[in-house]
């Protein structure tokens, strides 16, 4: 545990984390100060809180001159590398830490935790559904829900902790060490933040880098850095396949899925107890079996804890019915990656609703799906003439302003026996506060047809 009383501790960004970090320091007795690109005014309501929960910090002007009278700083997850603050807190050699970082350094029961482009809240939420079945107590949080920071600011009296973490998180880790990592897959994503798709890499395979023998690293057999990465890692491996068998791990086998222990014992799961869609989903499901067979999670209780979980809102869900046509809100898909396995988990004709705000996707990827499964693309918002040009010659397209013009058009382009499914690639902040809120727009639509 680190001693920070006394210390000039400057927390950036005042979001959910920013605030609980703040007030966590605060309780550690450092010398808290906070700063934001908002100014005061904009922040009312979060220092007036802060103020009244007694939280002892002091607001300064977002300037890198407050780094002088500073002894670490603390990012937001949010906060971008290439942001001022830090570019300058780096040059002048002032040590930065993330919330994580500074949380696992207080963190007292055995640590799961979850990265990987797409699928970690799935698997996050997966892995505490089967731990609670189990009967045993559990934290589920981190990048969801309660950040870790907050947690280890509590009485921390779980027996696990399951933690979801994101590769803003990751980047600025130093002795961040689980006792089970799992990294479920990396596709493009978040150039816009990372810089290049190497450096976003590097930042989730800094989940391993302090793992020893004694922790378990828990990999996708079917990615193809897993070879090479798997050679460089301290701790003790278990890979999920759903492509091929495996010696050891977890591996689908027809309509088994096949766990095969270190000791060399083999254990089957039925397929069928897997009810939430798509091939990515057993994936899902395969890791989150490694982690819960790890903490000694009785099969009996898992198949049980696994059939009883049917996904989480805005995750290829179901939204409704009409006129023999079906309705899927995938909103979270905000990546190419994730549209690629939305539209593999349809045989139906898909009339696919995408676009948002770009964040550099590589749309072409999508070309041979999109090919094979939709009949027609409707595009919205400020990526649609670029996805335009980019896939607009594989398939029949249209486009409209904004996904709220989009939806009728989708309505339009289906006919009974098709599937439309909102499956952006994109994030939704041009026209909407969140993913959350474009997808409650959209499924609010589809209730408004029927
Ligand atoms: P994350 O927390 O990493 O964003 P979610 O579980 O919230 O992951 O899912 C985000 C999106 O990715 C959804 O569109 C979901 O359908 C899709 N997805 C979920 N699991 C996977 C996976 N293993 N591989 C690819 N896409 C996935």
């Amino acid at each position: 545990m680190m001693d920070l009383s006394g210390q000039h501790i400057l927390v950036i960004g005042l979001g959910k984390t920013g605030t609980a970090t703040a007030r966590f320091l605060s309780r550690q007795g450092a010398i808290v100060m906070v700063t934001d690109e908002k100014a005061p005014d904009q922040l009312k309501g979060t220092l007036d809180q802060m103020q009244q929960e007694g939280v002892n910090f002091r607001f300064r002007p977002f300037a890198p001159d407050i780094l002088s009278d500073v002894d670490m700083v603390v990012p937001s997850p949010g906060v971008a590398p290439s942001n001022r603050m830090l570019t300058e807190a780096m040059h002048r050699n002032k040590p930065v830490l993330s919330e994580l970082e500074l949380a696992c350094r207080f963190l007292k029961p055995p640590m799961i935790a979850i990265t990987g482009t797409n699928g970690k809240t799935t698997t996050t939420t997966l892995i505490g559904e089967i731990l609670a079945t189990s009967g045993k107590s559990v934290f589920v949080g981190g990048n969801i829900g309660t950040p870790l920071i907050g947690y280890v600011d509590g009485p921390q009296r779980d027996d696990y902790v399951v933690v979801e973490v994101s590769s803003f998180q990751l980047q600025w880790t130093c002795d961040f060490r689980p006792d089970v990592a799992i990294l479920l897959n990396i596709t493009c994503d978040h150039v816009d933040y990372h810089g290049t798709f190497a450096d976003y890499r590097r930042a989730k395979e800094r989940i391993f880098k302090n793992q020893t023998g004694q922790d378990l690293a828990v990999l996708n057999a079917d990615e193809e850095y897993t070879e090479v990465l798997s050679q460089g890692l301290a701790a003790k491996i278990a890979c999920f396949s759903s492509s091929r068998r495996l010696s050891r791990g977890i591996f689908l086998d027809g309509a088994q899925i096949v766990y095969r222990s270190p000791a060399g014992e083999t254990e089957m799961y039925p397929l069928d107890m897997v009810k939430i869609p798509g091939a990515h989903n057993i994936e899902n499901v395969m890791a989150a079996v490694l982690a819960a067979r790890w903490a000694g999670c009785r099969r009996e209780t898992i198949i049980q804890a696994v059939g009883d979980f049917r996904g989480i809102v805005h995750r290829i869900e179901y939204a409704g019915e009409k006129g023999g046509v079906a309705f899927y809100d995938d909103s979270k898909a905000t990546n190419v990656g994730a549209v690629l396995r939305a539209l593999e988990t349809f045989s139906r004709p898909v009339v696919l609703l995408m676009g948002g705000r770009d964040k550099e996707g590589d749309f072409e990827v999508l070309s041979a799906m999109i090919e094979k499964r939709v009949k027609t693309l409707i595009l919205f918002g400020e990526a649609k003439e670029r996805i335009k040009a980019l896939l607009g010659g594989v398939v029949k397209t249209k486009q409209a302003a904004t996904l709220r013009e989009a939806m009728p058009l989708a309505w339009c382009s289906a006919v009974a026996g098709d599937v439309v499914l909102l499956a952006p690639g994109c994030a939704s902040f041009d026209e909407f506060k969140d993913y959350k809120e474009r997808g409650d727009i959209f499924k609010k639509w589809v209730g408004s047809l029927s």
